[in-house]
């Protein structure tokens, strides 16, 4: 075995994996596409600044999890733990947030996490951000696209939408204040951890794992009782569209989200078939963000989906994607070889639709048909002693019930037209 390995917590996809990836991506993209939401790539490498300020310095991510280093240039840079940050900083560098705006992004994010099932140090999201609307229309519309995109995969049935509001930040800091007091009063009831955050980050207790600090919970004060005006209207007309859409949910109180810059809608898409991991996308609101990166004020809403999770979950429902060859070419000599290349190439040019594999490295025919078998590929052409006189190929199925061929160029043509449309629907 090579003496090297890939770094703890950061994962190698394979070949036998990676269909299944290309299938979820392309159905991403095609459903975004069809919502207008148009692609936008940024620097894996972000000044750590732009993450402590906009994450919030008592957050997970930004106490524990980054990776952060000095350059060269002593220059305080760090790998990116997610993506709203850097999607916010080029949309307000480059001007682009002057009129409503739909992104998307799609890419690797890292955090020095426990590594375990459905949690890696390196790991990929989807990012949705949208700038511009105020109102709850724009959240309806990001779950919606969700359901579409979950449909599209075939597991919307095994996905519950969890939604909450956390309302103003004047409302939220009310709230905040009397549920720290509440739980001052409760302090030795409450797990390690929380007894920490009472005093940094007294929200983050509401999702706390702990039973016992869940049971502390039951009599705390809720934020539906310090809720502002306007974001109780913001959050009804969302339950209202997403009613109207049949799109249904549950309201889950104490649910707050990890990081420091949302407010009014939050929402998780949850999973019971994932164990510990059961989080397969997160988003919400976060209408403050923008001016606080020295844009103009614009509200804005967007989510996350974690790819390794969805992979993950597509594999536990047995959804798999392969990707296999329509035409496996053999050929008995160096001169049959040289003819089968040339119209490799020409089938590849005319027939852009058809996957065209040739065999490489001579061998046997048995030992060349074994390859094309194990290729998956649906048929065999082959250029053996008999085509090279004869002008014409042989075409042999290995999958579907037909019949072998030999046919003349022409019919070759008339018969790779059908299969390229065959693919095609396919
Ligand atoms: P969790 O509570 O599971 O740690 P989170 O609240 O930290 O999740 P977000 O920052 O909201 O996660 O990221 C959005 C999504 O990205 C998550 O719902 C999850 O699907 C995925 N994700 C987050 N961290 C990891 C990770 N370390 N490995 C794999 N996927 C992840
Ligand atoms: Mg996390």
């Amino acid at each position: 075995m090579s003496q090297y390995r890939a770094i703890r917590g950061m994962v190698d996809v394979l070949p036998d994996e990676t269909p299944l990836w290309q299938m979820l991506e392309q159905t991403a993209r095609d459903v975004l596409v069809a919502h207008g939401y148009a692609e936008i790539r940024t620097p894996i490498v972000e000044s750590m600044e732009l993450f402590t300020r906009s994450i919030g310095e008592e957050t997970d991510i930004v106490e524990k999890e980054m990776y952060s280093f000095p350059d060269r240039n002593d220059e305080s840079l760090s790998l990116r733990p997610e993506g709203t940050a850097s999607t916010v900083r080029a949309a307000v560098q480059h001007n682009l947030i002057q009129s409503p705006q739909r992104f998307w992004y799609l890419g690797p994010m890292f955090r020095y996490e426990r590594p375990q099932k459905g949690r890696q140090r390196q790991f990929h999201q989807l990012g949705v951000e949208t700038f511009g609307v105020a109102g709850p229309e724009q959240d309806a519309e990001l779950l919606l696209m969700c359901r579409q995109w979950w449909t599209r995969l075939g597991i919307n049935d095994v996905l519950t939408l969890e939604l909450n509001t956390i309302g103003s930040p004047e409302a939220r800091s009310c709230f905040k204040a009397a549920l720290t007091d509440y739980l001052r009063d409760q302090f030795n009831s409450l797990d390690e951890d929380s007894q920490r955050r009472l005093d940094t980050n007294p929200l983050r207790i509401l999702d706390s794992k702990s039973a016992t600090t869940q049971a502390v919970l039951d009599g705390a004060p809720t934020m539906t009782e310090y809720l502002d005006d306007e974001s109780q209207r913001h959050h009804d007309r969302l339950c209202q569209l997403l009613d109207m859409a049949g799109l249904a949910y549950t309201i889950n109180p104490r649910l707050v989200r990890g990081l420091d810059y949302y407010n009014k809608t939050v929402f998780e898409w949850t999973t019971d078939k994932l164990g510990a991991q059961a989080t397969v996308c997160g988003g919400g609101r976060y209408d403050m963000m923008v001016s606080k990166f020295g844009g103009k004020a614009t509200p804005a809403s967007g989510f996350a989906a974690g790819l390794e999770r969805l992979v993950l979950l597509m594999q536990t429902l047995d959804i798999d994607a392969i990707s296999v060859p329509d035409l496996y070419i053999v050929s008995s000599d160096n001169n049959a070889f040289g003819q089968a290349m040339l119209e490799a190439d020409r089938i590849r040019c005319e027939f852009p639709g058809l996957g065209v594999v040739q065999h490489l490295g001579g061998g046997s025919f048995k030992s060349q048909f074994k390859r094309a078998d194990k290729s998956g590929a649906a048929w065999v052409m082959v250029f053996g002693a008999e085509e090279m006189v004869s002008g014409k190929v042989t075409l042999k199925p290995l999958r579907a019930n037909e019949q072998q061929m030999t046919l003349s160029r022409e019919e070759l043509d008339t018969f790779l037209s059908q299969l390229e449309q065959l693919v095609n629907e396919y």
